[in-house]
């Protein structure tokens, strides 16, 4: 993830509650993909100390330390250094196709090129590491496939190096949208209140986000004819009680939508409080974050290094 903006209810349901589920069945590296982050301008200050605090609410969620890597990008250099390689075996015609390309750009007075090469850092990212597998969000979608290609590419020129990592998405939570418009996807940058429940927002302001979300005209839950808003609700609190649909259908079918909300609200603050009271003893220990990040990256620069050396010896560039 991204050391930008605010993590939101969005991000905890599309990847982090997936990234603690796996971590028993597969051998993890979590990312803060702070070289991503810098493709739009960041306030150098602001930035640094978003890195230890996404550090440390990936460690408040549940990441394990001694059983996963949690590391940053920046860090270990071999995630540029692959990404260089990569960009030079990728069409610009397959970037600039990128939605999330489109949607940023235009957002821009002056595009950089780093937001162009973006996925392809992301690819880096993923194939530094030759993992199978890439839990994420409905919106990266996208750029995993682009990343299936460049690595095919990449093997159909050099030979066989990469393997092909399949994307993991959750069957409920993969796109969890915004709370005030329920037709844009919940959103880090998007401005405003009422947009987004921030994992770390104070637990009457979240309340106050979910009670007023937009729904529909409709008086009550209809599972035959679901607007937007109410849907975004249910998904919601699905994803964060991991209940059946059967369950769903009992629990809301006609309830009126006040009820719908305040059930809500209680639902993903039950999950808010506890997970802010472990925020708050992590960032407590000074030097604890950055201890598991340093020992992160040294975990997995040994890998990394190993894969640029593999593509270098690839591409006939010069290896001692
Ligand atoms: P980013 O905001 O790009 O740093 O995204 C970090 C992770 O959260 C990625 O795996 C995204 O796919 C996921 N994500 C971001 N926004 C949402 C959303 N609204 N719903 C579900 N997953 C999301």
């Amino acid at each position: 993830m991204q050391p930008s903006g605010n993590l939101h209810i969005g991000n905890y349901l599309g990847a982090l509650k997936s990234w603690v589920r796996i971590q028993s069945d597969y051998e993890c590296i979590f990312c803060i993909v702070d070289l991503h982050a810098v493709t739009v301008y960041q306030d150098p200050k602001e930035l640094r100390s978003k890195i230890e605090e996404m550090a440390a609410l990936y460690l408040a969620a549940g990441i394990d330390p001694k059983q996963s890597a949690i590391m940053v990008q920046s860090a270990v250099p071999a995630h540029a250094e692959l990404a260089w390689m990569l960009t030079c075996v990728t069409p610009v015609g397959w970037l600039e196709r990128m939605t999330q390309f489109k949607t940023k750009a235009a957002a821009q007075e002056s595009v950089g090129d780093g937001l162009l090469q973006y996925p392809v850092l992301m690819a880096a990212d993923i194939l530094l590491y030759q993992a199978a597998i890439v839990p994420v969000g409905d919106d990266q979608s996208q750029h995993l496939e682009l990343t299936r290609d460049i690595a095919q590419r990449f093997n159909s020129l050099y030979g066989d190096t990469f393997v092909m990592p399949s994307t993991s998405l959750p069957s409920v939570g993969a796109r969890v949208m915004g709370l005030d418009d329920p037709t844009v996807k919940m959103s880090k940058s998007a401005a405003g209140a009422g947009h987004a429940v921030a994992l770390l927002d104070p637990p009457g302001k979240a309340r106050k986000a979910i009670l007023r979300a937009t729904t529909d005209s409709n008086p009550a839950v209809d599972f035959g004819n679901l607007g937007p808003g109410v849907a975004n609700l249910l998904t919601i609190f699905q994803a964060f009680g991991g209940w059946s649909d059967e369950q769903m259908r009992a629990q809301f079918s006609g309830l009126r939508y006040g009820d719908l909300k305040k059930q809500v609200a209680d639902m993903v603050l039950s999950h808010l409080e506890p997970f802010q009271k472990r925020y708050r003893e992590i960032i407590s220990e000074p030097g604890y974050v950055a201890g598991i990040l340093r020992d992160g990256a040294a975990r997995v620069e040994p890998v990394a290094d190993s894969t640029v050396a593999l593509v270098k010896r690839r591409m006939g560039l010069y290896t001692e």
